[in-house]
């Protein structure tokens, strides 16, 4: 991928992710949290108000009982016999002060206390903790006098309205203020408690309580109702957070207010829980926070692994380069804007798996890289890898004359080798083209026909550059249906046969040997040569089969006459195979032929095969004891001094050079120099194709082992080669 790409895939998701996700989620969590505060905030505030109003009813409620709570003091005293007997003529002001003064302020804090006669004249005064003198009543008078006023008048009147068990006596009670203290007054009547002691009603003591509304009240008042720093203003508190409480006398006077600062139950919870709950909630944000950037990060990632996906499904990783996709999406491109010109060019490496077994992987691909940057030189941007060692070019607007002379560029680009640190590595390429007009509205058919044009190149040897033609195709097609009816003849036994010819010794004129030659007994075309067949089977990897067929027939055979050889030819896939020289000796335990019995022949041109022509099996099947020949000899132009590199058993002459030996005194003197040089390596030698008897003769005398030729004899079916071999012992019995 390139960088921009990459950068802008990050880009655009960031910003998606930022718009979409990130930012909407931040923007919620933190509406969530105002919300949350502000609910607690009401709630708070709420529950605040509640109580500030529960405290202000329980402060009425307080206020009214304030006075019958005094009148009530009072009665504990007023209505009782000995009051009545101790205040009337003479009164008895120890008994007076004792019960209705003393008594009331000690017990029930009452801040002063008077005794009227019935004419409301003071005959005792208490204040501040102790008697006073009767005079002092005169600065209460004023409040005190419009209270008896109207308790006498209704005492006159015999009103009863408020008696009870729990009120005995009629009062009258008012908020004043006294000596300029806002207090409480409550007058009552000295009465008897048993009505033994009659009065005219009306005449009656009266008995004069005094509490300061300002004074230890205060502190009374707020230890028992729970009112918080109460207090008594004058003026109404606007301080906020203070609640006040509106004190007015009878006639509607202000007397003042009760203050207190209201109990907040609200606010103090939302105190406490206010720092644990934002401690909590930044966690919270701090959490989301490192979950978004997290799953930023994330989907940041996965669209760079898509991109890259997306990318490596169109490109190859190794090269970079646009991958066999990509040049059948771009060739249908191409061609649907119906070009007049154009090829397209298949180019493939030549014996580049040489390089990659000789030099390992990591140096096939650098040489990989290295060529396809040398070709992208040559062709500009249209290069496409559509296989291990394998490219496409488009090269548009191009005659096919043109685009030939690009694949010839393209080969002598190839032509220096690839140099890596000091080993050189020489790759060559084959091309095929095929030009648009072979094939103008198919992508697909056009890569098939460059793939039978590189098939002709491949042909050619190496660096060949070929044109699709259409006699070319047919041939290939054939080859085809040639494959096609091989993989059905494996599977019906017996349509692979194999015929024998027999060698002999040259000095002895005996069948000291036979080879094992394939037939194909084709169901319509008879019986078809192994040149016919057995490149194709090779070339698609049936050879395998079909080798198995014929050494398991030829060694079952061989069991059974009296020769001291049977070879049995192998190519290079077989040979290849790991499990080759195993599978060899699995065949000969089965069919109980001893392994020296056993000659294997691989052509030289198998042998030169640059893929390598299965060492590691040669050697096991050596190991066991299974000769090895190397046929075909001197087809392969092979020089004769690789003969030391593989030690073989049997060096095979090819029968074009046998035949040209008697034709010329030259190669008659390198058929010699071959024999002498097989011998030299402690091989034996075969001639082959010994079609007269001057060529066995002559071959005979210039040392030759072994003869094999129609002169001899051609490749036999079973029937006839068994009747041939077979020992007489066996024959008899
Ligand atoms: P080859 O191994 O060189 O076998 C000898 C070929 O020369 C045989 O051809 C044989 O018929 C032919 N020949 C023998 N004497 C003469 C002669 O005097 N004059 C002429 N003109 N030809 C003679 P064939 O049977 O057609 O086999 C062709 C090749 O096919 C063989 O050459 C061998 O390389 C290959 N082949 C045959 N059978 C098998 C097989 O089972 N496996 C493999 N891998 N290759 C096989
Ligand atoms: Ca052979
Ligand atoms: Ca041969």
């Amino acid at each position: 991928m390139t960088d921009a790409a990459g950068k802008r895939s990050k880009a655009y998701s960031g910003h998606r992710f930022l718009a979409l996700i990130a930012i909407p989620t931040m923007i919620a969590a933190t509406v969530l949290c105002l919300t949350a505060f502000a609910a607690l905030h009401w709630a708070a505030t709420t529950v605040d108000r509640a109580a500030a109003g529960r405290q202000k009813a329980l402060m009425s409620v307080v206020v009214d009982n304030l006075r019958s709570s005094i009148a009530h003091d009072q009665e504990s005293v007023t209505v009782w016999d000995d009051a009545v007997l101790a205040t009337r003529n003479p009164p008895y002001p120890t008994w007076i002060d004792a019960n209705l003064g003393t008594w009331m302020h000690t017990y029930f804090g009452h801040d002063g206390a008077y005794v009227l006669d019935s004419t409301d004249v003071p005959v005792f005064a208490y204040e501040h903790g102790s008697l006073a003198p009767l005079q002092t009543y005169a600065h209460i008078r004023s409040s005190t006098s419009r209270l008896a006023a109207k308790l006498r008048a209704r005492l006159a009147a015999g009103d009863t309205e408020g008696i009870s068990d729990t009120n005995l006596s009629l009062g009258e009670s008012d908020f004043a203020f006294d000596e300029g203290r806002p207090a409480i007054i409550s007058v009552k009547p000295i009465i008897s408690d048993t009505g033994t002691i009659p009065q005219t009603p009306g005449t009656e003591y009266l008995h004069v309580a005094v509490r300061f509304l300002d004074g230890s009240f205060l502190s009374e008042l707020s230890g028992k109702y729970l009112f918080e720093e109460l207090a008594f203003s004058p003026v109404v508190m606007a301080k906020p957070g203070w609640e006040s409480y509106p004190i007015h006398n009878a006639e509607g006077r202000p007397i003042g207010n009760f203050v207190w600062r209201p109990d907040s139950p609200g606010t103090e919870l939302l105190d406490r829980i206010l720092l644990p709950t934002a401690a909590g909630i930044l966690a919270l944000l701090a959490a989301l926070i490192v979950a978004l950037s997290s799953m930023h990060r994330r989907a940041v990632f996965e669209r760079q692994a898509a991109d890259r996906i997306r990318y490596l499904a169109f490109h190859d990783a190794l090269t970079e380069l646009p991958n066999r996709h990509a040049f059948e999406r771009r060739i249908q491109e191409v061609l649907a804007a119906q070009p007049k010109h154009g090829a397209v060019l298949y180019i493939d490496l030549d014996h580049f798996n040489v390089i990659n077994d000789s030099l390992g992987h990591a140096m096939g691909d650098i040489v990989v890289h290295a060529v396809s940057e040398r070709i992208a030189a040559v062709c500009g941007d249209d290069v496409y890898r559509t296989g291990g060692d394998e490219f496409m070019v488009i090269v548009p607007g191009r005659t096919t004359q043109a685009a030939v002379e690009t694949a010839r560029a393209i080969i002598a680009a190839l032509v220096p080798p690839v140099i890596i640190g000091d080993v050189h590595a020489f790759v060559g390429a084959s091309i095929g083209i095929a030009s648009f007009a072979e094939a103008p509205a198919n992508g697909f058919e056009l890569f098939r026909k460059a793939d039978v044009a590189l098939y002709q190149a491949k042909t050619m040897g190496r660096g060949g550059v070929a044109v699709y033609d259409q006699t070319l195709d047919a041939e290939i097609r054939g080859t085809a249906a040639i494959e096609r009816d091989l993989r059905s003849a494996l599977a019906r036994p017996g349509e692979i046969e194999v015929h024998y010819q027999p060698v002999y010794d040259a000095k002895t004129r005996k069948a000291v040997a036979v080879e094992a030659l394939a037939r194909w007994r084709h169901p319509r075309h008879g019986l078809i040569p192994p040149s016919e067949f057995i490149p194709i089977a090779e070339s698609t990897g049936l050879i395998r089969d079909i080798g198995l067929v014929v050494l398991e027939a030829a060694c079952s055979a061989a069991v059974r006459w009296d020769i001291s050889l049977l070879a049995v030819n192998v190519s290079a896939v077989q040979l290849r195979d790991p499990g080759f020289a195993a599978q060899v000796a699995d065949v000969l335990q089965c069919v109980g032929l001893p392994p020296e019995k056993l000659e294997i022949e691989i052509t030289e041109t198998a042998w030169l095969s640059p893929g390598g022509f299965g060492e590691a099996s040669l050697a096991a099947l050596r190991a066991t004891g299974v000769a090895i020949a190397l046929d075909d000899f001197g087809t392969g132009f092979s020089s004769l001094g690789r003969l030391s590199e593989t030690a073989f058993d049997r060096i095979e002459i090819d029968q074009h050079f046998v035949k040209k030996a008697l034709q010329s005194p030259r190669d008659a003197a390198v058929v010699r120099t071959i024999i002498d040089l097989a011998r030299a390596h402690g091989s034996k030698t075969t001639a082959e194709g010994v079609e007269t008897a001057e060529a066995a003769d002559f071959l005979t005398r210039i040392g030759c082992d072994d003869l094999q030729g129609y002169w001899f004899s051609k490749p036999l079916p079973f029937a006839e080669i068994d009747a041939m071999l077979r020992p007489q012992t066996v024959d008899a019995g």
